[in-house]
């Protein structure tokens, strides 16, 4: 089962030109453009980001704005909004990719495998057979079928479509 815990092991901190010292990521990549920081939807409550290090094409994540350690010190819209995003997430992707399966989850603090520890952050990963497969001949590197902008581009249409 350890497969299951890779997606959300990645290697996020030295991402999209923010430096790690100087504060936290998920507070930072919304106040950015969409297009520099890879947002694909901005909520009320939350947002939804590309991951820049992809487990597969199409790896997303779920965020609030607001610099919340856990589901305990979030309220309770941005809960139920954290939770209906993830699904239009996982509605746009079955649309947009047609995967066969999702790892949707939440790692809270380093020893659960969080990237980046103290900012909650709801992974949702499209799944094909075999992508476990075809990574793991690769090692480290994250080769996919797709260019960042261009997945963006592709699934913020899909979610303003929605509106
Ligand atoms: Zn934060």
């Amino acid at each position: 089962m350890e497969v299951l815990f890779t997606p959300w092991r990645s290697a996020y901190l030295s991402a999209g030109g923010i430096d790690p010292a100087a504060g936290c990521l998920f507070c930072a990549l919304h106040k950015q453009g969409d297009e520099d920081a890879l947002v694909v939807h901005r909520g009320s409550a939350v947002y939804v980001v590309l991951n820049r290090y992809p487990y597969t094409n199409g790896h997303l994540m779920v965020a609030p704005y607001e610099h919340r350690a856990s589901l305990g010190a979030m309220a309770g819209g941005e809960r139920r909004e954290m939770m209906d995003v993830a699904a239009a997430a996982e509605q746009v992707l079955s649309a947009e990719y047609r995967p066969e399966g999702f790892n949707i989850g939440l790692n809270l603090g380093r020893s659960a495998g969080a990237g980046v520890a103290g900012h909650a952050h709801l992974h949702v990963v499209p799944r094909w057979d075999g992508d476990t497969n075809f990574l793991t001949v690769l090692g480290g590197t994250r080769t996919i079928p797709e260019e960042l902008p261009a997945t963006r581009r592709r699934l913020a249409a899909a979610f303003a479509r929605r509106a």
